[in-house]
């Protein structure tokens, strides 16, 4: 996600933060490499016109061209505009009604809508990240595309969420108002309504959908869209929205999207907010959209929190707790540096996680030269290979153990150099987050 972009303003940035003093006309000059950088992320003409020209304007602000730290002034003000462009004001799903609360799912054919459908219904009723957990119905109204309601059926079969019986031949309005009624008979928190696709935005499904949100009156209306599509997903979503009273907008394949277009842009162009981003195929790849994190992640700032949740999702509380206690003091050291590359394993390898900790992308890229996620075995080996001493104070390695640690590892002595490169540049990562505080946040949430 925002892979491109965020290299490109990675290079902005750090032409900018070389330098002690800023004229004028650096800041001009970084400004058209941002716009054109946006633009090549797909992001729509109109809004990155605004975006750069808010941020100039504040940029050439004397105070800040006259600071001691101008370039780290800029990023800064970029980061805020970034933040506001996708909706700083984002909320999670508001489901605090009287129950059943009902979430109604919209969309084109094909856009992920189903499958976004169980992944929310299935966040919603395992509590996630300690939040109470909800009886959810799952309901597919969706009478056009055959088999539309079995999948959805099935896919609760898998997430363990109820879903409505069948009855065949019944129409979108009457399956809603039939959902409704059981979800209010047996006591369910939340309804979620899984409404037709179509291929295109015509009008038998605007009034369609118009007709169930009269009988189902919707809490959230989530319209599902491909970020893949880029300004499409936005012109779908213009159109939507003038139709109904969308809450939000799931922008899903965004584990495909490196140019983030769509994301950037949805915001700004259709005024609703991203609530969550799909992000695989999986059941539990859907992340909640914070725009403050993934402003931070397009900067390479790192998106810790994100990456905690996501470490805490995979891997054992315990080990959360003690590694988190680790970066908080900010220590890091080879038994560490194992974990995480264990953890990256598990999680699906490295591409998950690259981009979302402070100065990863350095260790990533570091990485991926060296050969990609092949590598994590072998560099397995060759933790296994030093002794404790030396996995606790990998300075204690000298040219003669890289030999020795090499052969015991079946690997070389580039190679031992690498991963000790790779841990300096992670413990200096570590010592960043200490110092952003981010800290505080993630001990609560593990804690
Ligand atoms: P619907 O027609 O809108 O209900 O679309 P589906 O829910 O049936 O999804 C269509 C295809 O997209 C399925 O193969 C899904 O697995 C896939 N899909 C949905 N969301 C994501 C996502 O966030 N990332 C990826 N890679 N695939 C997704």
């Amino acid at each position: 996600m925002f892979d491109s972009l965020s290299d490109r303003l990675g290079g902005v940035f750090d032409r900018l933060r070389g330098r002690g003093a800023l004229t004028e006309a650096d800041v001009r000059t970084a400004m058209r490499e941002v716009r054109v950088a946006l633009l090549e992320a797909d992001v729509a003409l109109p809004v990155a016109r605004d975006f750069v020209d808010k941020i100039t304007e504040q940029a050439i602000g004397q105070n800040v061209l006259r600071s001691i730290t101008p370039g780290q002034q800029v990023v800064k003000i970029v980061h805020d505009a970034l933040v506001a462009m996708l909706g700083a004001d984002a909320s999670e799903l508001l489901l605090d009604v009287t129950p059943p609360a009902v979430v109604m799912m919209v969309g084109l054919q094909g856009s992920g809508k189903t499958t976004t459908t169980a992944k929310i219904a299935k966040r919603l009723s395992s509590g996630a990240m300690g939040r109470e957990r909800k009886k959810v119905l799952m309901a597919s109204l969706d009478v056009n595309r055959p088999a539309a309601q079995e999948q959805l059926a099935t896919l609760g079969t898998q997430v363990e969420v109820s879903t409505l019986p069948i009855i065949t031949g019944q129409q979108p309005v009457e399956i809603a108002r039939r959902a409704l009624q059981a979800a209010k008979l047996q006591g369910y928190d939340v309804l979620m309504l899984d409404t037709a696709g179509r291929l295109h935005v015509d009008q038998a499904l605007m009034d369609e959908m118009k007709a169930v949100a009269e009988i189902a009156t919707p809490q959230e209306i989530l319209l599902v869209v491909d970020s893949l599509t880029g300004q499409d997903a936005v012109n779908v979503a213009t159109s939507f929205s003038e139709q109904v009273p969308l809450t939000g907008v799931v922008l899903t394949r965004m584990d495909g999207d490196a140019r983030g277009g769509a994301a950037l842009s949805m915001r700004a162009v259709t005024g609703k907010p991203i609530k969550f981003a799909g992000v695989g195929e999986k059941m539990d790849a859907l992340e909640a959209f914070h725009p403050e994190r993934v402003a931070g992640r397009i900067l390479g700032m790192g998106d810790v929190v994100s990456l905690v949740e996501r470490a805490a999702e995979s891997i054992q509380q315990e080990d959360a707790e003690r590694m988190a206690k680790k970066m908080a003091k900010g220590q890091f050291d080879m038994d560490d540096l194992r974990g995480q590359l264990q953890q990256m394993r598990r999680m699906g390898g490295l591409g998950a996680l690259a981009g979302m900790m402070p100065g990863m992308k350095k260790a990533q890229n570091a990485l991926a030269d060296a050969g990609g996620d092949k590598i994590l075995l072998r560099m397995d080996a060759i933790i296994t290979s030093m002794t404790p001493k030396e996995r606790a104070k990998p300075d204690l390695v000298n040219a003669k153990r890289k030999i020795r640690i090499a052969k015991g590892s079946g690997t070389t002595v580039q190679d031992v150099n690498k991963l000790l490169k790779m841990h300096q540049e992670m413990s200096t990562a570590m010592k960043k987050i200490k110092k952003m505080g981010g800290i505080k946040g993630m001990m609560a949430m593990l804690g």
